[in-house]
């Protein structure tokens, strides 16, 4: 597929709408969503998805666990990895 956008990749979803710096910033969020993240529970890569704002679930493993909103683990849960648990 022909390359579209130059500056806004995966943001080029929103066409020529609402400014190059607002797009920009999306950007950035957006390929932090669906880049592949490791599950925190069995380190697996690429199985990792996100139901909902902050809710993330992995497609190996099955643990459904709240995050961030727009990635799995955020800089905050990395200091503080016990309040992640898994249900059992
Ligand atoms: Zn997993």
């Amino acid at each position: 597929m022909a390359r579209r956008t130059k500056v806004v990749g995966i943001a080029g979803r929103y066409g020529p709408r609402y400014g190059s710096t607002l797009r920009k910033k999306v950007r950035d969020i957006l390929e932090k969503r669906y880049a592949p993240h490791v599950c925190p529970f069995c380190a697996a890569k690429g199985t990792v998805y996100r139901i909902s704002t902050g809710i993330w679930a992995c497609r190996k493993c099955g643990a459904k666990w709240a995050g961030g909103a727009y990635v799995p683990r955020t800089e905050l849960s990395k200091y503080f990895p016990k309040i992640i648990i898994r249900e059992e």
